[in-house]
């Protein structure tokens, strides 16, 4: 898997899509060894949860998302 396809899937694997259990496997270890990958990983996951939260993507906070950005560029 390469890094277009694992964030291709990151959606899906957030969105509680059904992946099938290769597609799953292969993700989670494309997100183990390639760092740019989880690093992304670990930010989107950060937005969805605050989207679950908040119910909207556009009522998280822009200062927000700049903060996180900047805790990732940091990496
Ligand atoms: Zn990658």
């Amino acid at each position: 898997m390469n890094c277009k396809e694992a964030v291709e899937k990151l959606y899906f694997y957030l969105d509680g899509e059904v992946l099938t259990e290769e597609e799953r496997r292969a993700l989670e270890e494309h997100l183990n060894l390639c760092r740019a990958c989880c690093q992304r990983y670990e930010f989107e996951k950060l937005l969805w949860n605050l989207v679950r939260q908040n119910g909207q993507r556009e009522s998280v906070p822009q200062t927000l998302i700049m903060r996180i950005e900047n805790v990732l560029a940091r990496f």
